[in-house]
């Protein structure tokens, strides 16, 4: 129980003097039972959400009509949602309806996996647990309470799922799990986009992504939402896998090193607002991969470095760092100090704030329109370029006088 925070203690002591049944539930009974300090707490009780309301001072309706509310306890959030069982799946993404259960085993059979269908209650120790989730923790195992086929047939997230966490746990699929896959992934494919982005960022950030990719890919779920991959040839998806597996845990960094040596800037970007991820997330994975293939500058001069940096913007160099070392770690490991050297160079020359676009002229729009004594016109856009070219090759150009003196220079070489 020392795990167990003190306004969660508080909420669940509450309700139990009141009356009420009232457990932990879902994934902080599987993280308590193996000893991981779990990420949030969930209380599931028989109390209706009217009942949780007046038991408590400070309460939000989060998601009242499903049966969730939010105590605000000690200035922590403590989720409470009253125990419910599901109507049947239409449309294979929820349920036509809720009801309200008094009865935790109702509740533990509505959920997803047996390692999530357990519950606890902290004030006697007590462990709910119907389904064998403790066996199947022990065993590593991701097995579907009741009928998988049923189970997945019902919310085609379920799955994708499945998958998600053997990556995130390390765990295997029990057998009739897997099995089931295949049959419903015409559910899976209504799913909505957005659920299927979440669990893939959580599988992409765990630390067995190379194995939980594999895993996608065999069930056949990424043909359906990354075809790009699932189509690739053997071994490129091999390696592309171990490259994820190589990068550091940031979502854009992991799928541009997914997709470097797949698609294209466009298509990165492409799949990127597909998966409804943010349109800023998809535009810097895109930028990402079109950068990623960084070998060929090992010889490159500054001038090259700092045009590089001026596509990619200062903010993104350790980004794209992180990804062209788990490229290069992956496919040429010969070629690692190499491109360590370039990042260095890179990074270097970024840290010394090189002008690499016009508004780190030393000439404002206004300067070189009077230089040129010329009004708003499309030269001044030309003479804007050249003086940026100018300073990428060489920043020490970059002085109010000497840019001047080229342009008076440019202008006079046009005008012949
Ligand atoms: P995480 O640590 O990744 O948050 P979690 O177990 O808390 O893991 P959530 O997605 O937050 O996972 O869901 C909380 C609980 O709700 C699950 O443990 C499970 O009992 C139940 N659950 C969530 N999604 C589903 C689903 N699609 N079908 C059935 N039960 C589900
Ligand atoms: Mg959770």
């Amino acid at each position: 129980n020392a795990d167990i925070p003190q306004p969660v203690l508080d909420v669940i002591a509450r309700l139990r003097e009141l009356g009420h049944a009232v457990y932990l539930v879902g994934g902080c009974v599987r993280d308590m039972v193996r000893q991981v300090h779990p990420k949030d707490f969930d209380v599931a009780t028989s109390a209706l959400p009217q009942e949780v309301q007046g038991a408590f001072r400070k309460v939000i309706p989060t998601g009242i009509q499903h049966g969730t509310v939010t105590v605000l306890q000690k200035g922590t959030h403590v989720e409470v949602t009253t125990f419910r069982s599901e109507g049947d799946y239409l449309d294979g993404r929820r349920p036509s309806s809720v009801a309200f259960e008094r009865d935790i085993v109702k509740d533990l059979s509505r959920r997803d996996f047996t390692i999530n269908a357990m519950a606890y209650n902290p004030l006697d120790r007590e462990l709910v647990d119907p389904f064998g989730g403790q066996a199947d923790l022990q065993a590593q195992l991701i097995r579907c309470v009741g009928s998988a086929q049923e189970r997945f047939s019902e919310d085609g997230l379920r799955p994708l799922r499945a998958v998600r966490f053997a990556a995130v746990l390390g765990f295997s699929l029990d057998t009739a799990t897997r099995d089931a896959i295949p049959a419903t992934l015409a559910v899976f494919r209504k799913v909505a986009l957005e659920r299927v982005r979440e669990e893939l960022v959580k599988l992409l950030l765990s630390p067995r992504a190379e194995s939980g990719l594999h895993l996608l890919a065999d069930s056949g779920l990424l043909d359906v939402f990354l075809p790009e991959l699932a189509c690739a040839e053997a071994r490129a998806a091999e390696t592309a896998r171990a490259a994820v597996q190589a990068a550091p845990l940031e979502v854009e960094v992991r799928l541009a090193v997914l997709l470097a040596d797949l698609v294209d800037r466009p298509r990165a970007r492409d799949i990127g607002l597909r998966l409804k991820f943010p349109k800023k997330v998809a535009d810097l994975v895109a930028l990402l991969v079109e950068h990623a293939k960084a070998e060929s500058l090992v010889e490159a001069p500054d001038a090259a470095l700092r045009r590089l940096l001026a596509r990619l913007g200062l903010a993104q160099v350790a980004p794209w760092a992180a990804v062209v070392r788990a490229r290069v770690r992956v496919r040429q490991p010969d070629a690692l100090p190499a491109v360590e050297a370039l990042i260095a160079r890179v990074e270097a020359l970024a840290a010394a704030k090189p002008p690499l676009s016009a508004k780190d002229l030393a000439l404002t729009g206004g300067d070189i329109m009077a230089t040129l004594g010329v009004g708003p016109s499309p030269v001044v856009g030309e003479a804007t370029r050249f003086l940026v070219e100018s300073v990428l090759d060489d920043p020490s150009l970059n002085t109010a006088e000497t840019l001047q003196q080229r342009l008076k220079a440019w202008h006079a070489q046009a005008a012949r």
